[in-house]
């Protein structure tokens, strides 16, 4: 599957000076709703990504909301697993609402769509672990830590994007004056 032409052809590849959710500064955004919008590219980014961990025993997929809610859902579907998703909690960490629930040692998948630090995934990782689940890997469309992301399980992504991101106070961009967009 050639994740970027999926991504250039819904529009969800953008281009320009990004204040991305990490706070560090990219030409680059990946806006995977515009993807996931569409129902069969979303099922076979679905399919592709649970066959990764087509060896794992999972009984749930979450996802951090809402960027990961429709993602949970279609590798859920591929692995026949159940899929949760993970809300803010209002304390900087995030929980489980709505009535979605995890059995003391059941094992599950995190998915998030694009993983810069890992950092909104790992928040839904510690929800579902708090109430009991064992986590057994985390998967991504896109990996862009550059080889930084590291969850203690095995980590696999469909397509791995070697993007430059800047700090604020060494962006090129920013230098050049080119207007900064929030995502
Ligand atoms: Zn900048």
């Amino acid at each position: 599957m050639d994740v970027l032409e999926l991504y250039r052809r819904t529009g969800a590849l953008l281009e320009g000076h990004f204040l991305l959710r990490s706070g560090l500064h990219s030409p680059i955004f990946l806006q995977s709703a515009a993807l996931l919008q569409h129902p069969l590219y979303a099922e076979a980014v679905g399919e592709a990504l649970g066959k990764l961990f087509e060896d794992e025993k999972v009984d749930f997929v979450i996802g951090p909301a809402l960027g990961g809610v429709v993602l949970s859902f279609v590798v859920a579907k591929a692995l026949g697993a159940r899929a949760l998703f993970a809300e803010k909690d209002g304390q900087g960490g995030m929980t489980l609402r709505r009535g979605l629930t995890v059995n003391p040692g059941d094992r599950f998948l995190a998915v998030e769509d694009v993983v810069t630090t890992g950092e909104s995934v790992r928040k839904a990782i510690r929800a579902a672990e708090a109430r009991g689940g064992v986590l057994v890997g985390v998967g991504a469309i896109v990996d862009r830590s550059g080889g930084e992301a590291d969850f203690g399980v095995p980590f696999r992504a469909l397509l791995k994007l070697e993007v430059p991101q800047y700090l604020p106070e060494a962006c090129p961009l920013c230098r050049d004056g080119v207007p900064l967009e929030e995502v």
